[in-house]
């Protein structure tokens, strides 16, 4: 793991490297509506755009599409006794959240994410 972090918040170390979840409806990005592109906090890889993103109505920030596939890693997650998909940024292995098949978008994804471990660069 590529851990450059040392600018990272207590609140973010949490999300991208304990695997934590920050409380629904809390997320600075959550009614973001601005075009741009979602970076991760952590190594400023690109993980996900503006166009891709709704209101799933859950409280955190929801994709159906990453920005490259190449740019996010997927893997199993039994913590809660149930299989979930984890979406982890590819480049440095920070913890986004997971990813779901219920969305009504065209592919069926909602990437459920972390505000916390995302940044945003506004298109100008
Ligand atoms: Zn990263």
């Amino acid at each position: 793991m590529n851990q450059k972090n040392l600018h990272l918040s207590e609140e973010q170390m949490n999300i991208c490297f304990r695997k934590g979840t920050e409380p629904p409806g809390s997320g600075k990005w959550l009614h973001n509506k601005d075009a741009g592109s979602y970076v991760c906090v952590n190594c400023g890889q690109e993980l996900f755009k503006s166009d891709t993103k709704f209101d799933s109505g859950t409280g955190w920030p929801s994709f159906w599409n990453p920005a490259n596939k190449a740019n996010v890693t997927t893997q199993n997650d039994f913590e809660l006794g149930v299989r979930r998909t984890e979406v982890l940024c590819s480049q440095c292995g920070a913890h986004l959240s997971h990813v779901f098949d219920d969305s009504q978008k065209p592919n069926g994804r909602r990437y459920c994410i972390n505000s916390l471990a995302l940044d945003f660069k506004q298109k100008n």
